[in-house]
């Protein structure tokens, strides 16, 4: 799991929904990084719970995460 911030809503006033922070499970992550000219990842950091611990993207908790690596 990684916290990312993403291309969001370009038409939107604040930089929040222009570049929302979204938890983002690594398998999205990955795939992201394949997309190319596509991708949607602005930035990656760290993992922080106080985003959310639910992938934005596919809806994977980090706690399913966690246990498909276990
Ligand atoms: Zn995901």
């Amino acid at each position: 799991m990684k916290t990312c911030t993403v291309y969001g809503d370009m038409q939107a006033d604040s930089a929040a929904e222009q570049y929302p922070t979204v938890p983002l499970c690594d398998d999205c992550v990955s795939e992201d990084s394949q997309a190319g000219p596509d991708h949607k990842i602005v930035s990656q950091q760290r993992y922080n719970p106080a985003f959310g611990d639910t992938c934005d993207w596919c809806s994977k908790t980090a706690a399913e995460e966690a246990a498909d690596k276990a």
